[in-house]
């Protein structure tokens, strides 16, 4: 399974703490991240991540781009709610390409906790 990690700045630390709870489950799977994120994730967890543009120089549409041709099967996007990002639009296209696709988004602790035990559920069956 090849899963996305894109965290907003503020919500970075968050991912962080969650992708320690989660190491074990995250290193079964092939990850992609945005630039930044990817880097953290890479530093401070341990993780294997190929990383992608930051955010705001288009990360956002190559992983987009990565779920239209069938290379991604889930995404985890912290988002921050509370502050308007730059690249706002490309943020949107993201959302929007994953439903035309029917992949799965979590944007929060509790939902991408979900979609992981989800996922790894559905690689056991
Ligand atoms: P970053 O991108 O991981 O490169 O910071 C995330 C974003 O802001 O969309």
């Amino acid at each position: 399974m090849q899963l996305a990690l894109i965290a907003h700045d503020d919500k970075k630390s968050a991912m962080m703490e969650w992708a320690e709870e989660h190491e074990t489950l995250l290193h079964e799977q092939t990850l992609i991240a945005t630039g930044t994120t990817g880097g953290r994730l890479i530093e401070e967890v341990g993780l294997e991540v190929t990383r992608m543009a930051s955010g705001p120089l288009g990360g956002d549409l190559m992983i987009g781009a990565a779920v239209v041709t069938g290379e991604c099967d889930a995404v985890v996007f912290f988002r921050d709610p509370m502050t308007a990002q730059p690249h706002e639009p490309d943020i949107s296209a993201l959302l929007r390409i994953c439903d035309v696709h029917g992949i799965p988004l979590a944007t929060n602790r509790a939902s991408a906790t979900a979609l992981l035990a989800g996922l790894t559920a559905s690689e056991s069956r």
